[in-house]
């Protein structure tokens, strides 16, 4: 069934975007960040490898994440970190 309702009010938007930054050298690709992200970010990169020729984490699906931090929190050799991005004031409104 359809509507012609429309709402008073704008939708939500998030107010922030995340970058995530990975520390390719430093990945050992032992999935506990792709494991422990709530909203299936990351994944691992299978084509790829680093100097120590192992597989690293890359990012599949940016805009689903919510800078949680948790793949920051555990993984244990720091090699992902997560940035906040201010939007401009007219992309919040
Ligand atoms: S900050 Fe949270 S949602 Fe974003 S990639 Fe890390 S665990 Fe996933
Ligand atoms: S970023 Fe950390 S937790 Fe994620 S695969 Fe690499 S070493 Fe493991």
């Amino acid at each position: 069934m359809t509507s012609s309702r429309t709402p008073i009010l704008k939708p939500p938007r998030a107010s922030k975007e995340y970058e995530i930054k990975v520390l390719v050298e430093q990945c050992d690709g032992c999935e506990l960040c792709v494991e422990f992200c709530p909203t299936e970010v990351l994944t691992i990169d299978l084509e790829s490898f680093n100097h120590r020729m192992l597989n690293y984490v890359s990012v599949k699906d940016i805009d689903a994440c919510t800078g949680c931090k948790m793949c920051e929190r555990i993984c244990p050799s720091v090699s992902i970190y997560i940035i906040e991005k201010d939007l401009p004031e007219e992309v919040k409104e």
